[in-house]
């Protein structure tokens, strides 16, 4: 077991065996360490990203649990750059997974106030200033991509149907509306779209809202995801939806590889059927489009439309 983490003047530490080393020298892609204590003479060598050898031996012993304390501080900030779920709950996270695994471990590992600055420090780095108005709206870099650096066609049939959805809780100040188009593909519901809206837009609240219940079960993970935010951060809401897409392209490729669906609610299932056989009827033109809407709307319990 080795990591490579970053010492307080942001020098890469090798961490190895119980033992702290500093890089000595590089070499082609070799990589000599030497001990962080100074008067020792334990040297390690590291091939290109393979694990270490120790190469020359230590006159005391290692720290097993100091290395062990720096790893999960390590492992928790590197969670905290990567979701958007707030700081305490990763590290509560983090230490209840230590302890199931390593319960001897945790009388080294700070506790949250110990290092909180720290950790807090970490997400204001890991996430740009938010922006007060539509117009100072700027996003560059990773924040334009998706996981994969690219921008990938999800939808993979011509059958798909499609269904379009707006939510204001979990859409980001200074915007009025996240409003999303969701292809359901054989049940699986998948977003293919985020789309930010600045203003109320009255072409968004027409008969299409009542496919809502399609995009419940997304709804209800994108705001667990920002942790019930009402209205989050710019870029945390960013990071969500890069994480979502992430998520979706995952459960969309074992789908399309076996077959395999999440469960859905009954309740749900049933209604899909009757809303696409109401669809077929409307397509062989036995019911009008405002029967349509009117057995849709029924049909899912919307009164209005
Ligand atoms: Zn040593």
């Amino acid at each position: 077991m080795f990591s490579i983490v970053e010492s307080k003047r942001k020098k890469p530490v090798l961490l190895f065996d119980t033992f702290r080393y500093t890089q000595d020298k590089i070499v082609g892609t070799t990589i000599y360490w030497k001990c962080e204590d100074r008067s020792c003479p334990g040297r390690a060598v590291q091939y290109g990203s393979a694990a270490p050898n120790l190469k020359k031996s230590h006159n005391h012993n290692g720290d097993e649990n100091k290395c062990k304390a720096e790893e999960f501080k390590i492992a928790v900030k590197r969670r905290i750059e990567h979701s958007p779920q707030p700081v305490k709950r990763i590290y509560k996270q983090e230490l209840t997974s230590l302890y199931t695994t390593s319960p001897q471990i945790a009388p080294s590992i700070p506790m949250f106030h110990e290092i909180k600055n720290s950790l807090y420090k970490t997400r204001n780095d890991s996430y740009p200033p938010a922006p007060h108005t539509v117009d100072d709206v700027k996003i560059e870099g990773i924040w334009r991509k998706t996981l994969h650096d690219s921008v990938k066609q999800l939808s993979t049939s011509f059958n798909d149907h499609w269904f379009m959805d707006g939510t204001f809780k979990s859409c980001p100040h200074p915007f009025y509306q996240l409003y999303t188009i969701h292809s359901v593909n054989n049940d699986l519901s998948t977003p293919e779209l985020y789309t930010l809206l600045p203003d109320k837009n009255g072409s968004t609240y027409t008969h299409i809202q009542f496919y809502d219940y399609v995009t419940k079960g997304w709804h209800f993970r994108l705001n667990n995801d920002l942790n019930h935010i009402n209205h989050p951060h710019f870029y945390v809401f960013i990071r969500a939806i890069q994480n979502d897409y992430a998520h979706n392209a995952a459960t969309l490729s074992r789908h399309l590889a076996t077959g395999t669906l999440p469960p859905r609610k009954k309740l749900y299932v049933n209604r899909n059927a009757r809303l696409l056989n109401l669809e077929d009827r409307y397509q062989a033109h036995t019911l009008t489009l405002e029967e349509y809407f009117d057995k849709v709307s029924r049909l899912v319990g919307v009164k209005k439309f």
